[in-house]
């Protein structure tokens, strides 16, 4: 893709400014962040709201990785239902990240809110559709578990998800009234723009190309000038380079691609019509939601491939006329895709590479209230509170086998489903 081009259709329809600013020659800050993704911009507005002197390096431009091209679900959770949670980090700290992300969606409306960012913000809950009866089952099990910790979910039988999705082709769904959606570039840029009026400074197209330790202090490289810091925070995720090595080892990558329509205007009136955001209970899942001009965005895990007439186009045509044949013809105007960092274990974790040197890493696709929930964390941390205040334990790096090779199986299979639902 030509460097300037639209990375998204959000990229093109955000209302937010974009954020413009460079680095020229040295200078020394108390915490240096690289990467100005949902993570990196939160760590710099709330440590410069706790009055630190933070500086953001992005090697592109203020959303260009995930947080720019994401489907825009704020989530409540991760994938994994409660009990996995529980499984995996035990009850109290299970217990402890699960109310903390339960909070989070809240948090990011209410940031949304404070700092007035325009981003299409809807806020009446996303659904987890069934796409077959075993879906329905394991969606019952997981209403139970969040209904028992006293969430606010709703499980939805066939008939309510037909009204709510205007398509009778899901055996029902879970709808979580603590979520919603929005644009996420429009958030990305107005966390920017929040973080530069709380002190915080941003520099796009500089990339960190080294860091190194000396007298106590990071110097942190690039080809602009070199930032002397106290504190770095690495937020680049599944866009992470080779800057600090063994890290890009730590997940396996996966794309994500989506295609928009134009504004359909009355056509689409029954699609979604109280706009909550989608995704389904597939294992290779696909995700449905509108935005502000009543275009349907439509996505699933994998790249996208071929032009104007190529295979996504197809599978997206395909996929919008078997859920709603009444649409008839759509015109797409956008396609894309982003990476998402995948975790072993489908959690996400942190770690901390070397003194004063933190990385949040792993989303696993749910990155809107996490980025901003780790950003917030680490400033937290970053300001004096101590690991333990962290959503996870830190843990040391720990790459996955085979990696190389699990990306490439992945990219392969997605292609083939692609491929397969566009007859
Ligand atoms: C297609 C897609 C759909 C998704 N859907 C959802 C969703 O609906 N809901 C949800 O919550 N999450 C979703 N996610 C996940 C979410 O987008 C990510 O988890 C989140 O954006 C990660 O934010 P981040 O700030 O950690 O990293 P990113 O936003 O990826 O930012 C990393 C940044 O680091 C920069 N960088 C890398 N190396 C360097 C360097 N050496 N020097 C300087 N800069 C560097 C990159 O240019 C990039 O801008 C989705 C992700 C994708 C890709």
């Amino acid at each position: 893709m030509p460097e300037n081009e639209a990375i998204s259709l959000w990229d093109m329809s955000a209302a937010e400014p974009v954020h413009d600013g460079g680095l020229d020659g040295d200078l020394t800050c108390d915490v240096a962040i690289v990467g100005g993704g949902f993570t990196g911009l939160s760590t710099a507005l709330h440590g410069a709201e706790a009055g630190m002197n933070c500086q953001v390096l992005e090697a592109q431009h203020v959303g260009y990785g995930g947080s720019g091209r994401n489907v825009g679900l704020v989530n409540a959770g991760l994938w994994l239902p409660p009990q996995d949670v529980h499984d995996r980090l035990g009850k109290a700290k299970g217990s402890e990240l699960i109310d903390r992300l339960g909070k989070m969606p809240e948090y990011v409306f209410d940031l949304i809110e404070k700092h007035q960012i325009q981003c299409e913000a809807t806020r009446t809950g996303t659904i987890h559709a069934a796409h077959s009866a075993k879906g329905f089952d394991d969606l019952a099990r997981r209403a139970q578990e969040w209904q028992r910790l006293g969430a606010p979910v709703d499980l939805l039988g066939a008939e309510e998800v037909a009204r709510k999705t205007g398509t009778s082709k899901f055996f029902g769904g879970l709808l979580d009234h603590r979520a919603g959606t929005i644009n996420p570039m429009g958030y990305a840029r107005g966390l920017a723009r929040a973080a530069t009026s709380a002190g915080a400074k941003i520099s796009t197209g500089v990339r960190v190309t080294k860091l190194s330790r000396q007298g106590g202090l990071w110097k942190v490289k690039t080809g602009r000038g070199t930032v002397t810091a106290k504190y770095v925070v690495l937020g680049t995720n599944a866009y992470s380079d080779d800057l600090w090595p063994g890290l890009r080892q730590t997940y396996t990558m996966i794309h994500f691609f989506q295609l928009s329509t134009e504004p359909l205007g009355d056509r689409a009136n029954h699609i979604l019509p109280e706009r909550q955001g989608l995704w389904d209970t597939n294992p290779i899942m696909f995700s449905l939601r509108r935005d502000a001009f009543g275009r349907l965005i439509i996505g699933s895990m994998g790249a996208v491939h071929g032009g104007k007439h190529g295979l996504s186009r197809r599978w997206a045509e395909k996929n919008l006329a078997r859920l709603f044949p009444e649409l008839g013809k759509v015109e797409f105007d956008n396609a894309w895709h982003g990476q998402i960092a995948m975790t072993p274990d489908h959690l996400f974790h942190i770690h901390r590479l070397a003194d004063g040197l933190y990385t949040p890493v792993g989303y696993n696709g749910r990155g809107i209230t996490t980025g901003t929930m780790f950003g917030k964390a680490l400033a937290g941390l970053i300001t004096g509170a101590g690991e333990d205040t962290l959503p996870v334990p830190v843990t040391p790096l720990e790459p996955v086998s085979n990696r190389t090779l699990k990306t490439r199986f992945y990219h392969t299979a997605f292609a083939a489903n692609q491929l397969i639902k566009s007859f």
